[in-house]
């Protein structure tokens, strides 16, 4: 899983600024849902096509592009521009951003962090929700579904339980003035809702809880002995994950017989970074002079390797494409909104080191 890093420095003194990208992408799935190969890399009506287009060879591209437009710029420029391309998101990213922030701080840390996953062209993200992974086993003693006296069911419990994990999704965050002032704005709920469709404010700002994963039972006559889940909690900012710990043991406390533990999830409360930075000023100024509208600083709903760097002290900002297709067969990003991206992270990263 090779971590490509590059960096130049300018002759005047300055500010450090890094760009961040994932070369790695979803598998392809099942290839014969797609109508073309999924990794030709196929120009067609308008559109780049292939797995990993959207998320995130798009944004990725706009980082390689804007590192190499602001080379023969050098004169102009001062401090420094890294740019860190890693192998490592989609699993965790343990091996890719996250090591390099914490083998290589010196390398990649930075003033700040320009990144371009998908988040449509209408928000720049200043934050996300953090990931908290779970798994239940209930265990029972089982027997012949006949005689229901002797054992409970592994699965009825495990049924009663999911409804009770729902209850985590009523936490009231204890959201930070800056964030709460900023995600209030009016134009905020409408960009959101443009940006990642109908309903997607509601979920910003609460625990969202999916159950991934249920299996249970071996044989329909049989009472189930075992049934084993996993959920995939989404926090918000202002929930803490010891909270949320807190409240899946009493959840637990009430059930003989189930026991959990934490998955290998990103072991960090929901980042941030300040949403008025000089960062979201520049790229709001560039998206502005060039479609007409200013796209509103939000909180990401998943995740991206910003977190690192956040979670590091160091400010961290999204601009990307449209995430629709993101991962389904048939991806593929509109060339417009690719060099519209581009061209938002080349003169973002020349303003904030010419500055
Ligand atoms: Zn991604």
């Amino acid at each position: 899983m090779p971590n490509l890093l590059a960096t130049t420095r300018y002759r005047r003194p300055g500010r450090h600024l890094v760009l961040n990208g994932h070369i790695d992408v979803f598998p392809v799935g099942d290839a014969a849902r797609w109508t073309r190969d999924p990794l030709s890399g196929d120009l067609a009506g308008g559109r780049v096509h292939g797995r990993g287009t959207v998320d995130m060879k798009c944004g990725t591209t706009a980082s390689i592009f804007a590192y190499a437009y602001l080379s023969p710029l050098a004169d102009a420029l001062g401090g420094r521009l890294t740019l860190t391309l890693v192998s490592d998101e989609e699993t965790g990213g343990r091996w890719g951003s996250g090591y390099l922030v914490e083998r290589h701080r010196d390398d990649v840390l930075g003033d700040c962090v320009l990144n371009g996953e998908p988040s449509s062209l209408d928000t720049v993200r200043f934050g996300e929700k953090a990931i908290l992974w779970m798994t239940f086993s209930v265990r029972t003693p089982s027997c012949h579904s006949a005689y229901p006296h002797v054992s409970p069911s592994a699965n009825k419990i495990a049924a009663a339980l999911v409804r009770d994990l729902e209850s985590l999704e009523a936490l009231v965050p204890a959201v930070p003035e800056a964030v709460r002032r900023t995600l209030g704005r009016p134009e905020v709920g409408a960009a959101i809702e443009r940006g990642l469709g109908a309903g997607a404010a509601g979920v910003l700002q609460k625990v969202t809880v999916n159950v991934g994963v249920m299996r249970g039972g071996v044989k329909v006559n049989m009472l189930p002995a075992e049934c084993e889940i996993e959920a995939d909690a989404r926090l918000p900012v202002g929930v803490d994950r010891e909270e949320v710990r807190r409240a899946v043991d009493a959840i637990v406390a009430r059930y003989p017989g189930v026991t959990w533990r934490e998955g290998t999830s990103h072991a960090v409360n929901a980042t941030w970074s300040d949403p008025d930075h000089e960062m979201v000023g520049l790229i709001q100024d560039n998206v502005e002079a060039r479609l007409g509208f200013r796209p509103p600083p939000i909180v990401s709903l998943g995740g991206t390797d910003c977190r690192f760097w956040r979670a590091a002290g160091v400010p961290a900002y999204v601009y990307g494409c449209s995430p629709a297709g993101m991962g389904a067969p048939d991806e593929s990003v509109a060339v417009d909104e690719f060099l519209h991206v581009v061209r938002t992270h080349a003169l973002s990263a020349f303003d904030y080191l010419s500055r």
